[in-house]
């Protein structure tokens, strides 16, 4: 039966509030949750404890400086569900991180694992510093102490780290080798995201932005878009940003914008994507001062007219404030939670199909997935292989997601959310609460 809109009360709100203006992510999280739990009639019980993470930890870390100073960083691991399996997610270091944020990303992940069927619960984990201002020595030590405070929380059969914002897998290598030293033997699966040298998987690194891109072809399929000569805008030219344009790019799209921190760059003709790589790369990682296109505003480059927009900055990036404004036909959410929950109405009255984060950027934690399973067996594949299961994995994942939106009259991320809700409130009822 369809689903009625006017049928959405206010059930499940425990602690009615005013409408959120400057949304927290996690609440951004839960008007999504309590949206699904609404249409599953989730009892309460069940709703009470898939709202509530499992463990959320907080250490001080001490770290001394390259100038002799000790200086105290804050840093937070939060397991929100572990119903599904061992808890995953990535680890996060910026100076803005704070447990509210965790908190919501560890949720996501929980569902995230669901929808792309991985047999894994949700975590993340952020250290509060700037990345960009210490040095690689400094960033050792607050990784390893981080790593030593938090023994007792990783593991392969218990949590296993990723990379995120401000990590990669340098930083994947000094969790692998603190907490082997601890262990008294080496043990690849604590971590994912590693150099294939030591473990990692070939493909880790660029999977996200494929995920990302093989589910944006399989919505333009649906809606008759062809991605030759497709109009397509990337903001963030990080990890996820510079993989999904490259991959549009070769899909012969014409990618008119993208961005960084320095800014927004247009091309109507096109940008050429692996000359604005190299450019990056050259560049300490950054496209300030790239000629290949004219400057705008970030502001200016979300509403640029398009078939594709690949969001694959940050969080809150469309709101109820710049919706209205928001010309694409499908906006792939590269990064976590770039729509706030208030702008999600407005984008679904103008008919923009939305393809969730923890749909769209699955990508990653199903590498993760891969890569942990070769640790665990001692044996790796080819990267052809893992591209292989990895696309054939987000085709799956999408046609499902897909099946239940058509289904239930909903949006791709209500349905996302319907889906992995249910399965992680299924599961949990076949396990049984342990008293
Ligand atoms: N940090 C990534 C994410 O948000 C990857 C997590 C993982 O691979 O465990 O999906």
């Amino acid at each position: 039966m369809p689903y009625k809109k006017d049928t959405y009360s206010t059930l499940y709100y425990k602690e009615p509030g005013p409408k959120l203006d400057k949304e927290s992510p996690f609440e951004s999280m839960m008007e999504r949750f309590r949206f699904a739990a609404e249409l599953l009639k989730l009892d309460d019980g069940t709703f009470q404890y898939l709202s509530n993470p499992v463990k959320q930890v907080t250490v001080s870390i001490p770290v001394e400086m390259d100038d002799g100073r000790l200086e105290v960083f804050e840093g937070y691991r939060v397991i929100h569900d572990n119903v599904l399996g061992p808890s995953k997610g990535g680890l996060r270091f910026a100076p803005d991180v704070n447990i509210d944020e965790v908190k919501a990303l560890a949720s996501w992940m929980t569902w995230k694992c669901a929808v792309v069927n991985v047999p894994f619960g949700g975590a993340k984990g952020g250290v509060r510093c700037n990345p960009r201002e210490l040095s690689p020595r400094e960033l050792e030590r607050l990784t390893r102490r981080f790593t030593a405070s938090m023994l007792e929380v990783f593991g392969p059969d218990e949590d296993i780290p990723a990379p995120d914002m401000g990590t990669n897998e340098h930083t994947m290598a000094w969790i692998m080798d603190t907490y082997s030293m601890h262990s008294r033997k080496t043990v690849t699966a604590v971590v994912t995201g590693k150099p294939p040298i030591i473990g990692g998987s070939l493909g880790r690194r660029e999977a996200t932005g494929r995920g990302v891109v093989t589910v944006t072809l399989a919505a333009m399929s649906k809606l008759g878009i062809s991605p030759v000569n497709a109009k397509v805008v990337v903001q963030g030219f990080g990890n996820v940003g510079s993989v999904s344009a490259k991959l549009m790019y070769e899909q012969g799209a014409r990618v008119i914008g993208v961005s960084d921190v320095s800014g927004g760059y247009f091309n109507a003709e096109g940008i050429d994507i692996p000359a604005a790589i190299e450019y990056a790369a050259q560049n300490r990682f950054s496209l300030e001062g790239f000629t290949g296109a004219a400057p705008i505003s970030n502001e200016e480059l979300l509403e640029l007219e398009c078939d594709v927009l690949i969001p694959a900055a940050k969080e809150d990036q469309i709101s109820r404030v710049n919706a209205p404004n928001i010309k694409a036909k499908i906006i792939s959410e590269g990064a976590n939670g770039p729509i706030t929950a208030n702008a999600d109405a407005i984008l679904e009255e103008k008919g923009v199909l939305v393809i969730p984060d923890i749909l769209a950027n699955a990508g990653g934690v199903t590498v993760s997935y891969f890569e942990w399973v070769q640790d665990r067996q001692g044996y790796f594949w080819t990267e052809e292989r893992v591209n292989r299961r990895l696309n054939r994995m987000m085709r799956n994942a999408f046609q499902l997601i897909f099946d239940v939106k058509e289904e239930y009259n909903i949006t791709l991320r209500q349905a996302a959310y319907v889906y992995a809700i249910k399965k992680v409130a299924d599961t949990l009822k076949l396990r049984g609460i342990y008293a």
